[in-house]
């Protein structure tokens, strides 16, 4: 493996310590949106408690509250605003509430929310997390404020974490993104593409393993292109394939996974480092958005159906049982009945484990939101979806069944939902495996899968 020599990073500023002020208050986080701001919440929930504040289930009784925004799923906007409203009422029955607006609606509409919610005592944006305290500080003597900048401050993994599960973590490894996918406000409100130093990455893997983290999940825009802003033994090129290697031989990491991948980056020494590398999981989240050419041009994503098809076969040949999941729009401005045909057809031969498909939903801000005259009517779109779904189900449920009678290692999350005597637990290539019987979350177990659904396979234990 090929030593790395590291030049500087960009000057990102170190968080400030600070002596807690905040002892025996409560805070809660509300996060809306993906995996960067789930983690972007540990972040700040690590602040709060740095500062001496408790974590509580919910707003009536929290003296702080968060509300991590986003803009990309559809209705998310619509939810936020619906929230404020509810926090207005609970507001006026408690005027020392402080409340927090931050993540990715905040970085875009900063006014619009000073506007529709005036009671709301922080605005804050994606890159200078590491600011909230003092942000709230300065409400409590002085009033509301607001605070967006357009370029990262601090790297959101050099803040304190307080994380979800004691087992599984979340490590990142780049914010932003340089793409220009029509459809997407990430770039608008992440900014551009920002890789951490890989020696920083490692030893927060290497402090996640020593005290008992078993599961990592790198998590960046387009991990593929990780490492080609910083300059590594004097040149700048893509490292993800090492930062793999690196973080899979760490002791106690017995899983690693990653998202997301883009297919116009995904090349073979990746694939190589996943199957050459046992922690790293075989399982790809590899999202297509589109099977005809015409709508990916659109899209920006750079690749063709060929190239997406050829790469996928390429880490199936390297990577033996790799498991696949995808991304799909329906209903792309100016997407025909013909283009939909494509996107079936990609679907029936790609044979993907399972699909997140999306109706499209215009985001303000987008190129995608100025092609008006060329949307798709509802009820076709809506057409278009009950079809791709039934298709992508009837395939999920016929690669689930090839995996009857396999026995595979599982790692359990502890007991399901529904029933206490049932565990859930994933596979390394990432399926959902309910598995009769207690089985403590963080658990490893080996199990025969006994039967197949389209989302999710039962197994017991061998
Ligand atoms: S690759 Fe495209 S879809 Fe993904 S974050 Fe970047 S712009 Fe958005």
């Amino acid at each position: 493996m090929t030593q790395t020599v590291l030049l500087p990073n960009p000057s990102l500023r170190e968080p400030a310590r600070r002596v807690p002020t905040r002892v025996g208050r409560h805070y809660f986080v509300r996060t809306f949106g993906c995996q960067m701001n789930v983690h972007d919440s540990e972040r700040i929930a690590g602040l709060f408690e740095a500062d001496g504040m408790q974590s509580t289930d919910g707003y009536e009784s929290a003296d702080v509250v968060y509300i991590n925004t986003c803009t990309i799923r559809e209705n998310a906007d619509n939810r936020m605003y619906g929230n404020l409203g509810q926090l207005k009422a609970i507001k006026d029955l408690n005027p020392e509430m402080m409340l927090i607006v931050g993540g990715c609606a905040a970085q875009k509409d900063r006014d619009m929310i000073r506007e529709k919610a005036p009671w709301v005592d922080v605005v804050m944006g994606t890159h200078n997390l590491d600011r909230v305290l003092d942000l709230l500080d300065h409400a409590e003597q002085w009033g509301p404020i607001t605070e967006v900048v357009d370029e990262l401050q601090a790297m959101p993994s050099s803040l304190p974490v307080k994380r979800e599960l004691s087992h599984s973590a979340w490590v990142t490894i780049q914010v932003g993104c340089n793409n220009t996918c029509t459809f997407c406000i990430v770039p608008s409100v992440r900014g551009v593409e920002v890789s951490r130093r890989p020696g920083d990455i490692v030893r927060e893997v290497e402090q996640l393993g020593a005290t008992g983290v078993v599961e990592v999940t790198l998590l960046g825009q387009n991990v593929d292109t990780y490492g080609r802003d910083l300059a590594i033994d004097g040149r700048r090129r893509p490292i993800f394939g090492e930062l793999l290697r690196r973080v899979g031989s760490v002791d106690g990491i017995r899983r690693v996974r990653f998202t997301s991948p883009h297919p116009n980056d995904f090349r073979e020494d990746v694939a190589l480092a996943m199957s050459e590398t046992e922690a790293v999981c075989e399982q790809l989240h590899f999202p297509l958005q589109s099977g005809s050419n015409r709508i990916l041009r659109a899209m920006h994503r750079g690749y063709t159906q060929a190239k997406y098809l050829d790469r996928l076969s390429m880490a199936r040949e390297i990577i033996p049982g790799l498991g696949v999941s995808t991304d799909i729009i329906v209903g792309f401005p100016g997407e025909t009945d013909e283009d939909f045909e494509m996107t079936l057809e990609v679907v029936e031969e790609a044979r993907f484990d399972s699909a997140f498909t999306f109706i499209f939903s215009s985001r303000p801000g987008t190129r995608a939101a100025e092609m008006t005259d060329k949307f798709v009517p509802k009820e076709v779109i809506q057409e278009r979806f009950d079809r791709l779904t039934d298709v992508q189900d009837r395939v999920s449920y016929e690669r689930n069944t090839e995996a009857v009678g396999q026995t595979m290692e599982v790692l359990s999350e502890g007991p399901s939902r529904k029933r206490a005597d049932v565990a859930t637990t994933r596979s390394r290539t990432g399926k959902l495996v309910h598995v009769a019987g207690r089985h403590p979350c963080g658990s490893f177990l080996d199990v025969v899968v006994t039967e197949a659904k389209p989302h999710y396979l039962l197994g017991s234990p061998v």
